[in-house]
This record gives structure tokens, C-alpha cells and sequence, in this order.
């Protein structure tokens, strides 16, 4: 399941209307992040060079465009979608085929080493407006003249990354510099960015719009409260919330070194396990209490906001502000879910009366909502 945060709608994009239909058989209610970021750019026929994690919608977000810039009254392959495996090509024209499933004559084909080559030979007399294939078999197709992409407009790499390692990429050169139009849209997807892709880019790209997914941090799913409280009063504030809540990990947050350090052994005198890091430490020693942290050998971790990056463990359901940091950009870091999708959990803030201010500035500046912490919250909301 995937879920948007701008709250754009598949209608938004002025699709036509069997397509439309075919993303919402899918059962696709809204765009993923990534989808509402590429299809518009895609749809205007810009090259895209987009980065995002496994599982955020990458597919549909180049196969909607290509779907619908692609006319299926003309007879000639007006799109490739380059994978690296066989299984990966079989998947993608099925995703095609299913959001196409609507448009009238649409013809699909899927092309990879290891099959019969005579097979793709006699499927290519009959029409194919988009390829979904590996790049070896391609140019072999295209080099016996059977495989025409002379009309080909659009070109996708998924999982450029992989596509781009010392096997493909010769292959790649020659069939994009042979057979390819020199204006075609060229659209590069990758989890990871290598060299390869980057040089891949600045040689047969024009200008690319890049996207970077990969860190994305999102509000959807946490619940946010503020507690106000004296300074000299937070240990018990802290306290009772431990008592108060179901926390299966939590990670505390405070504003300095020395802070980190004085909570943990109070929160360890309290009874409570837990382990804290912060940026004074070796950087060997900070992972390895995030390592053994992850793995669930503790149950809290106090730290310093060198964490901010980590916090996408799983198993986190709240998330401490024992001291309110000073902006919104550290605030996000710190309570923002990011990539995984579904994930709820609780931010809970102390605040003292020198925060007040701060707290209405990085509400407004989220544009988000941070309630008082109620008597009871409902175990659901984490
Ligand atoms: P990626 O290529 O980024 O790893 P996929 O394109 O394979 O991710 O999509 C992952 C899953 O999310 C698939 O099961 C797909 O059907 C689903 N999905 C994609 N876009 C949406 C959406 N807008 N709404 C709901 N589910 C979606
Ligand atoms: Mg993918």
C-alpha cells in the first residue's frame, strides 16, 4: 500500500479516461509520493532521472505516461521499458497490460534473452506499441532489422542501476546511439546512484529532471502531542508517560551531549533499559548501539540528533521530545516516518514556557498538528 502527501488526485493529470479507468481497477486511490512528482514531469516529455526506494510506486509512475502518450492507432513501437531480468520484464508488461487493460488496441509485448527468438521475430509482424524488454535481446532484434524503434518516442530504464553494470552497458550504448530517434524522452529509474548512472546521464540525457526520493520524511501516521512541563519537572513527566503508554521502542531525544548522558542514567534509575549515543562518541561505537538497538536488546534510546537519519526502524512506535528542538527541519528529522508506508506512531514534545513560541512557529511552518497529550490515547494511533 502507498499513500501520497500532497494530496493530488489521478484526475489531476487530465489522463484519458480508459486509462483512468485502468488505474483505479487497479485499485489505486492516489498517487504515491513519487508518482505525483514524475508523472507530470513525464507527461510534458521531459527526461527523468529519479531515485527512490523499492516499493514506492516507481513502476506506474513511468508506465502511466507512457500509457498515455502512447497512440495505438499508429503502428510502431512508441515506447521501450528496459529491465534487467526476465522476471522483471514479465512482471512490468503485466502491470502494463493491466493499467492498458481499457485502452482500445493497445499491444504490449514482453521480449527477454532465454526464449525463443523466432517467437519474438513472428510476434513482431503484428503490432507492438510498447516493448518491456532486456537490453541484450533488443538490440539483437534490432540489428536482424525485425525490431523497428525508429518511432520510439519514450525510453524507460528501471533499475538503471543494475541496467548500467559492466554487462549491459555497451549494449545499452549501441542500441540507444543505432536504432533510438535522437528526441526521445529518456527516463532513468534507480534505487542507488552510481557512477555509471551519473556518467550514463550527463552523456545521453538532456537536461534530466532529477528526483531524489530516497530520504523522504513524511508526518502521515503520527499522532503529535506536547506536554507542558517545568524543566526541573521532565524525568517524571517522562516517567509517566512511560508508564501511561504501550511503548514497544522509543527513541528520546535531547539537545546536547551532555544531556543525553545525565537522561540515561536517570532513565536507568527509574528501571527502565536503555542505551543512548550521541555525537561525541567513535562513530564504530554509535553503530554499534544502533545495531543492537535495532535488533531489540533495548527498549529505549536516548540521543543527540546525529540519530535523525535512523530513525526509520520499525519497531519504533514513539518518539520523545524530552527537549523541544529549535526548528522545523529538526523536528521533521526527528519524528518523521520515512520511505515504509502504514506505520503509526506517537511524537510526544515536552515543552517549557521558553518553548512556547517555537512550538506554535514549527506547527505552522508543517503545517501539521500538535495537540495537548490527552489522559488516555487509544493504543491504535500506535
Ligand atoms: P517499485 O518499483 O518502486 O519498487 P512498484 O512499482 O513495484 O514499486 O510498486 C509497489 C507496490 O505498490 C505494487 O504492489 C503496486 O501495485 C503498488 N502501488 C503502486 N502505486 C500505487 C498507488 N498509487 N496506490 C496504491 N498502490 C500502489
Ligand atoms: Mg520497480
Amino acid at each position: 500500500d502507498v499513500t501520497a502527501t500532497k494530496g493530488n488526485d489521478f484526475e489531476d493529470y487530465y489522463l484519458k479516461r480508459e486509462l483512468l479507468m485502468g488505474i483505479f481497477e487497479m485499485g489505486f486511490e492516489k498517487p504515491s509520493p513519487i508518482q505525483e512528482e514524475a508523472i507530470p514531469v513525464a507527461l510534458a516529455g521531459r527526461d527523468i532521472l529519479a531515485r527512490a526506494k523499492n516499493g514506492t510506486g516507481k513502476t506506474a509512475a513511468y508506465l502511466i505516461p507512457v500509457l498515455e502518450r502512447v497512440d495505438p492507432k499508429r503502428n510502431s513501437i512508441q515506447a521501450l521499458v528496459l529491465v534487467p531480468t526476465r522476471e522483471l520484464a514479465l512482471q512490468t508488461a503485466h502491470v502494463c497490460k493491466q493499467l492498458g487493460k481499457r485502452i482500445d488496441q493497445l499491444q504490449v509485448m514482453s521480449s527477454t534473452g532465454g526464449t525463443s527468438l523466432r517467437d519474438d521475430i513472428l510476434r513482431l509482424y503484428n503490432p507492438v506499441h510498447i516493448l518491456v524488454a532486456t537490453p541484450g535481446r533488443v538490440l539483437d532484434l534490432a540489428e536482424r532489422g525485425v525490431c523497428k524503434l525508429n518511432e520510439c518516442k519514450m525510453v524507460v530504464l528501471d533499475e538503471a542501476d543494475k541496467l548500467l553494470s559492466m554487462e549491459f552497458t555497451s549494449v545499452l550504448e549501441r542500441l540507444i546511439e543505432r536504432f533510438l530517434p535522437t528526441n526521445r524522452q529518456l527516463m532513468l529509474f534507480s534505487a542507488t546512484f552510481p557512477i555509471t548512472v551519473k556518467a550514463f546521464r550527463d552523456r545521453f540525457q538532456r537536461k534530466p529532471y532529477e528526483l531524489n526520493l530516497m530520504d523522504e520524511l513524511t508526518l502521515k501516521g503520527v499522532t503529535q502531542y506536547y506536554a507542558y512541563v517545568e524543566e526541573n519537572k521532565k524525568v517524571a513527566c517522562l516517567n509517566a508517560i512511560f508508564s501511561k503508554l504501550q511503548i514497544n521502542q522509543s527513541i528520546i531525544f535531547c539537545n546536547s551531549v551532555n544531556r543525553v548522558k545525565l537522561l540515561a542514567k536517570k532513565i536507568t534509575e527509574l528501571g527502565y533499559s536503555c542505551f543512548y549515543v550521541h555525537a561525541r562518541m567513535a562513530q564504530e561505537d554509535r553503530n554499534r548501539v544502533f545495531h543492537d538497538f535495532r535488533n531489540g536488546a533495548c527498549r529505549n534510546l536516548v540521543c543527540s540528533d546525529l540519530f535523525t537519519r535512523g530513525i526509520d526502524i520499525q519497531a519504533v512506535n514513539v518518539v520523545i521530545n524530552f527537549d523541544f528542538p529549535k526548528n522545523s527541519e529538526t523536528y521533521l528529522h526527528r519524528v518523521g516516518r520515512s520511505g515504509r508506508f502504514g506505520h503509526r506512531g506517537l511524537a510526544i514534545s515536552m515543552i517549557t514556557h521558553d518553548d512556547r513560541l517555537n512550538l506554535y512557529k514549527i506547527e505552522q511552518e508543517l503545517a501539521t498538528e500538535i495537540a495537548p497529550f490527552p489522559a488516555h490515547v487509544d493504543k491504535s494511533l500506535y
